[in-house]
């Protein structure tokens, strides 16, 4: 969407770029209707667009010999010698060897055997480009691209741009060699044809191309190095306008909201920290808390997002923030998504403040009617200062006197809508604060919440020992046991997590139910104590083992990953995840933050299968070697690729173009960082030379919903 939007505009500024394809010399209707159907190639300046995805360094070939010394794609010149079409069981395939003169290699095709065959007759000699893979002794390529050598030769010097192609527009001669073609008949009308998009000083400093020589350097680049430059300079652009929308938009919201103004500091703040405070804060905790004052302070409303590892110490910032709202004479509350969590809040926070004399209360689903009632009486007339809670909190009878603040905690288990219900609990809304330990990489966080403040504690308290993290299979099980039983011995806890339970997926189910079989032959009764909890119990039972554990009662949790978020059990020293492989890193990596929170030496074991695929390996070893929440998120990014990670909702901004959130993070902090620049020293785009970023954003942001109010 926002890309389109970008193109659009850049499009409009000069017709020839809105010409139909069809007019291009070269295409005609029928070629034209293909293009628009299969490429999403409508115009010229859509075909300008359609960037190359690599390209081919013509005088560089490997050799078929040396293919298992090579890592990842390789090109071969070579001749097809025979053909073949196989069957295995109802799967066909057509396979052709291939040779080079130094040894052979087998081409092979699950579909579009009839096409390839075809293709194949007339290229006696070819380029092939693919990833070899090993099967027993043999290797194969499967579905290679292929090119002529002589479509090669014709071309003298220079790299060869190669372009995403597939088999309908193949059939009407819109190979790569095909586009390669089209854009050569478009390139040369281009001269003095576009106009410049950004402003002198950046392209000055960053040294980047023109854009007019970039566009024309990426489909035909005369070196290496201008081909660098040209993706360098249009990878920056698009990220550029990206940043510069986030930051407009952001502008836009803050001037439009005025929020409630927070300025004193007094009292109750400076009595907790001067006399109540258990221990120092860290230098991170004071860093944010002292971000989060100033905005609130400000009189514009605050939309914060803050990031902080497992046991990085966001409850004691929420809760100093929520004191100064009391300072002012405001109420607060904290919202967490269960009811262990919420209760978990409001007992830490009750011993946090147990000699101060602020009113703290609790309200979730189980909070009785006659309660319910006293509680949302004292809430109006404001004698309560401080609600803990779960989303009985959002519910409509829920009315304060005057809300300040709101936090949110673990924000990945509230919907949108629901967080967006805050926002009418007030005349003014109430500054928002939500509190994640999902780790999000910089870039991701620039991108996806840009238009959002984010503080970040990227620093433990002190004294905490790094959780030793294994990677063990079952032939280690009876040791584990033991393990566990030494642990027990010294009076700790254990957490032991079988994947995910859904209703269909009876396989789990019978996991976990053996699982727990075994567990409790090996560690009976009455000496120990087991509990389960998955999700196919009722909540009250769920909460009843729950408890339990919390309180001590039990040695082991065998569980599902309802435990993933929060719960806080300073005395469990060892969390035991079976068939980790089937977990995702940040799945992991939460569940390791449920052991480690006490002074003691924890562990994390990670039980596996014997064999694992390769991201698999990856995400297991990432989690023995660190216990950086921000470092395992870099690995997921780059294991994952953003979509997976953000989800769709949000999908309208992973349609870049050219950039890749996950290797392209550099550049997105320089856009991001030209983009602040520039809105600092021109807020209103009033200098001659924005004139262009102006009707850009203009453009773009008038026609985006707004999605910037909810996290
Ligand atoms: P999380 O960020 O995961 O919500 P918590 O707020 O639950 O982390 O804090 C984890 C533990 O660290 C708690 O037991 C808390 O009391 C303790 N803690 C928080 N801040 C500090 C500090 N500055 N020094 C020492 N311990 C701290
Ligand atoms: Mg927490």
């Amino acid at each position: 969407m926002l890309c389109n939007l970008i193109s659009e505009f850049l499009y409009s500024m000069n017709d020839l770029l809105s010409t139909p394809i069809e007019y291009l010399k070269g295409v005609g209707p029928q070629r034209g209707a293909i293009l628009r159907k299969e490429a999403g190639i409508y115009t010229f300046g859509d075909l300008l667009h359609y960037f190359p995805f690599r390209y081919v360094d013509k005088t560089s070939f490997q050799k078929i010999a040396d293919i298992p010394k090579t890592d990842g794609f390789v090109q071969l010149k070579g001749k097809v010698v025979s053909l073949r079409e196989v069957a295995t069981g109802r799967i066909k395939r057509l396979e052709a060897k291939f040779e080079d003169g130094s040894g052979s290699i087998d081409l092979v095709w699950f579909k579009g055997a009839k096409w390839i065959k075809s293709k194949l007759q007339n290229l006696p000699e070819l380029i092939v480009y693919g990833k070899p893979k090993q099967f027993g002794p043999k290797w194969n390529i499967a579905h290679p691209e292929m090119e002529a050598v002589s479509s090669m030769q014709e071309q003298a010097g220079g790299l060869q741009a190669v372009y995403h192609s597939g088999e309908k527009l193949q059939a009407l001669g819109f190979t790569s060699r095909g586009f390669e073609n089209i854009v050569s008949q478009l390139l040369p009308q281009l001269k003095n044809q576009i106009e410049e998009t950004l402003p002198p000083d950046i392209l000055g400093d960053l040294n980047l191309l023109s854009k007019e020589k970039a566009l024309l350097e990426i489909h035909a680049p005369q070196n290496n190095e201008l081909a660098k430059r040209a993706q360098f300079r249009l990878k920056f652009e698009e990220l550029f306008f990206l940043q510069l929308e986030l930051l407009m938009r952001k502008q836009i919201t803050q001037k439009k909201l005025k929020g409630v103004k927070l300025t004193r500091v007094g009292e109750y703040f400076n009595d907790f920290y001067n006399n109540h405070l258990p221990y120092e804060l860290t230098g991170a905790q004071k860093k944010v808390i002292k971000e989060i004052r100033v905005d609130i302070a400000s009189g514009m409303h605050m939309n914060r997002l803050l990031q902080g590892d497992v046991g990085s110490g966001k409850t004691l910032v929420a809760l100093m923030v929520m004191l100064i709202a009391v300072d002012n004479g405001y109420q607060a509350c904290i919202m967490a998504p269960t009811e262990i969590l919420a209760t978990q809040h409001y007992n830490t926070i009750c011993e946090f403040l147990k000699n101060m004399d602020i009113k703290v209360e609790l309200l979730t689903g189980s909070t009785k009617q006659s309660k319910r009632k006293i509680l949302h009486e004292q809430l109006k007339s404001g004698e309560i200062n401080i609600l803990c809670g779960t989303h009985a909190l959002l519910e409509k009878v829920v009315e304060y006197k005057d809300l300040g603040i709101a936090i949110i905690d673990e924000q990945h288990r509230f919907g949108v809508a629901q967080r967006s219900r805050l926002w009418t609990k007030n005349d003014l809304p109430p500054h928002v604060l939500v509190m994640t330990a999902t780790p999000i990489p910089r870039t991701l966080a620039l991108t996806f919440y840009g238009d959002l403040d984010i503080s970040v504690i990227d620093e433990m308290p002190p004294g905490r020992k790094a959780i030793q993290t294994w990677h063990k299979t079952e032939s280690s099980r009876l040791k584990i046991f033991q393990f566990l039983e030494n642990e027990i011995a010294k009076g700790r806890q254990v957490y032991i997590v079988y994947p995910l339970i859904q209703e269909s997926e009876k396989m789990d189910y019978q996991n976990l139910m053996d699982g727990y079989d075994s567990i409790t032959r090996r560690f009976p009764l009455p000496k120990y104590r087991v509990s389960i909890v998955h999700g196919q119990l009722k909540p009250e039972v769920k909460e009843y083992e729950m408890q339990q554990f919390v309180k001590g009662i039990t040695n082991i949790m065998v569980a599902t990953t309802v435990i993933e978020v929060g719960v806080n059990v300073p005395n469990a020293s060892v969390m035991v995840i079976e068939s980790a492989e089937r977990f995702g890193l940040s799945q992991l990596h939460q569940l390791r933050g449920r052991v480690g929170r006490g002074a003691d030496q924890s562990y994390c074991i990670l039980m596996t299968g014997y064999k694992l695929g390769q991201d698999a390996k990856a995400r297991l070893e990432t989690m023995c070697e660190t216990n950086d929440g921000f470092k395992i998120a870099e690995v997921d990014l780059r294991l994952r690729g953003p979509g997976d990670i953000m989800g769709t909702q949000q999908s309208g901004l992973l349609n870049l173009r050219l950039s890749d959130l996950s290797r392209d993070a550099q550049i997105v902090q320089l856009a991001r960082d030209k983009a602040r620049d520039l809105i600092d020293r021109d807020p209103k785009f009033e200098m001659k030379e924005h004139q262009n970023i102006a009707n850009e954003l203009r453009k773009i942001l008038k026609s985006k919903p707004n999605w910037s109010r909810i996290s």
